[in-house]
């Protein structure tokens, strides 16, 4: 599958806002987002006014980029929070949350998104007891998602679990630490997702 393999900073100073997408470090000053709060590239440094598609189409983008998903994927997940009863922004959000990779990445079992997609690519981690493999396989209420019982004593797993409680976990999931098994406990609603977009301008791109 095609995967971005660029540097992940100029993704961030691409949309001038921190995406979080190399966990710890996002937290310090060498973030490339406050050491150089410019666009990448020759042109970086012009003042520009977007358009109103411009400032959709980045919205966009930015939400792609925060979860790791290309654009045919991401296209499908409106289409499906579209179906759904309720508000469309807030339901393709909670799709996206849903993934097992960002919920990995939420319960602290991983750094960043981008890890929590290698420990699950690599089955080092079970849903409801069984080795599930793709990052993408939306959870539901109720399942427990842990890490395989031969995986648990890796040093990236015990290290992210030690400093579990210094990152915080959303409300809506929950985590019992002595058995490494987190699940969640209710889908999130718009104002438990941590992300700085703006869906409605998706929502507004999508549906021309
Ligand atoms: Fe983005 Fe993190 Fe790089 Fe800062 S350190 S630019 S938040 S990926």
């Amino acid at each position: 599958m095609a995967r971005y393999r660029d540097a992940l900073c100029r993704l961030c100073r691409r949309e001038s806002d921190k995406l979080f997408l190399k966990g710890d470090r996002c937290y310090t000053d060498k973030c490339a987002v406050e050491r150089r709060k410019y666009s990448p590239g020759q042109h970086g440094q012009r003042r520009k006014k977007l358009s109103d598609y411009a400032l959709q189409l980045r919205e966009k983008q930015k939400a792609k980029e925060t979860y790791g998903v290309l654009e045919k994927q991401f296209r499908k997940y409106y289409y499906m929070a579209d179906k759904k009863k309720g508000v469309t922004g807030s339901n393709l959000l909670q799709l996206l949350e849903r993934r097992l990779d960002n919920v990995v990445y939420r319960l602290g079992l991983a750094s960043n998104r981008r890890q929590a997609r290698q420990l699950v690519l690599h089955g080092h981690v079970t849903v409801n007891d069984r080795r599930v493999s793709i990052p993408s396989c939306l959870i539901r209420t109720g399942d427990l998602i842990s890490i395989k019982n031969m995986s648990k004593k890796l040093a990236i797993i015990e290290e992210n679990i030690s400093k579990m409680e210094h990152r915080g976990m959303p409300a809506w999931l929950e985590m019992d630490v002595s058995n490494i098994q987190g699940k969640i406990v209710h889908y999130p609603a718009r104002d438990e997702i941590e992300i700085p977009v703006q869906e409605q301008l998706i929502i507004e791109l999508y549906s021309k």
